[in-house]
């Protein structure tokens, strides 16, 4: 067996401890006599299961007892409009800051259930920055500001919470919730796909505060009806039970690494080696201006083009995968979720250093 160092945006690099344990407890969980995937999802074991899976949640991001924390379906991508049917509370209009493709999609979708006024953009800049919050236009009659906390694609994360002016306020953390530490209070709404730091793809975390759940938008259907899902444990509906408990051994992981404080240190390291490496060679570059650059994904171009595919070969062959950038940014990316071990890191400078030396 060779594991080798998986860059993918998402679905991404797991814990191998966490590959270990879950090979381990495949056939019996636990002295169950039975797979996780072939419980009830209402019976004893599963429950003890989905219990611990919230209250370490709940732990490692600091949780308020007013949140309500849900494990939903659907994806990031269901939250677009799930968010203004169930915020909207009676409302009409949204406010929304793009800071690239992410945003864009959550603006289109929301667009679809009330006015969504976009607050700031960066698309002039070609999604490189973060607009300056000194010319954010936000209107104090809508119902929320939805901002995207690190931009997949475009390598842009931001350094700050942004202050929403009084508005309930509301973050698409799906690429790097758990990377870093962050006050929830501060939210009205966090939610996430976990198949970046979180686990497999399948479940959708909302963390949402408890005032503003229950006026949804009555043709919401209940399965994505946060007062009726929070009422239901997220399950009124069967659940993606085996995924729940693969982001339960994940979040174990987490703590048992130290928790987000620890993990947030790795990260920075890892971030800034990166960085430098690129900031220090003459054939590779990062366009996001240096207070915005993700720590999770990590673009980069090479300024001769044609290098690309012999990169791209080159780095298979060497173990490193899944390093081609986005169609629409072009060039390579990194990322570099919690689970990216430092060796990974160190070892893709290193193999980008020689490249250089012997390539470009
Ligand atoms: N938001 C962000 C920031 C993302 O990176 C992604 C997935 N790459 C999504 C939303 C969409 O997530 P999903 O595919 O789970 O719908």
């Amino acid at each position: 067996m060779a594991r080798i160092y998986n860059f993918s945006a998402g679905p991404s690099a797991l814990p191998e401890a966490v590959l270990r344990q879950a090979r381990d407890e495949m056939l019996e969980w636990q002295a169950s006599g039975m797979s996780v995937m072939e419980m009830s999802h209402r019976g004893k074991h599963f429950s003890t299961i989905a219990e611990q899976l919230e209250v370490d949640l709940r732990e490692l991001m600091a949780i308020p007892e007013n949140y309500k924390v849900l494990f939903l379906q659907g994806g990031a991508t269901g939250q677009f409009s799930f968010i203004p049917l169930n915020l909207l509370r009676g409302k009409t209009k949204a406010c929304y800051i793009n800071t690239g493709a992410w945003s864009e999609k959550a603006i289109k979708d929301g667009g679809r259930f009330c006015e969504a006024i976009v607050s700031a953009s960066s698309e002039s800049e070609k999604f490189t920055t973060i607009p300056d919050v000194t010319g954010w236009q936000i209107d104090p009659n809508a119902a929320y500001l939805h901002y995207t906390s690190n931009e997949t694609i475009h390598g842009v994360e931001f350094p700050f919470i942004p202050d929403a002016q009084g508005l309930p306020l509301v973050a698409d953390m799906s690429s790097n919730i758990l990377s870093r530490k962050i006050d929830v209070s501060q939210f009205g709404l966090i939610y996430a796909g976990t198949q970046k730091n979180m686990g497999p793809a399948g479940v959708t975390v909302v963390i949402v505060r408890d005032d503003l759940i229950g006026e949804a938008d009555s043709r919401l259907p209940d399965v994505f009806n946060y007062a009726v899902q929070a009422k239901n444990q997220s399950m009124l509906n069967t659940p993606a039970s085996y995924n729940w408990y693969l982001v339960g051994l994940v979040l174990k992981w987490l703590k048992s690494a130290g928790g987000v404080d620890a993990i947030e240190a790795v990260n920075i390291r890892k971030a800034a080696s990166l960085y430098d490496a690129i900031d220090s060679s003459s054939l590779y570059t990062n366009p996001v201006q240096t207070e915005f650059r993700s720590r999770m994904n990590v673009p980069f171009i090479l300024s001769d083009a044609s290098l690309d595919k012999e990169f791209l070969t080159q780095a298979e062959a060497n173990g490193f995968a899944e390093l081609k950038g986005h169609r629409s940014v072009g060039g390579m990316r990194a990322s570099i979720y919690n689970a990216m071990p430092e060796e990974g890191v160190n070892a893709l400078i290193e193999f980008m250093a020689e490249f250089e030396r012997t390539r470009a």
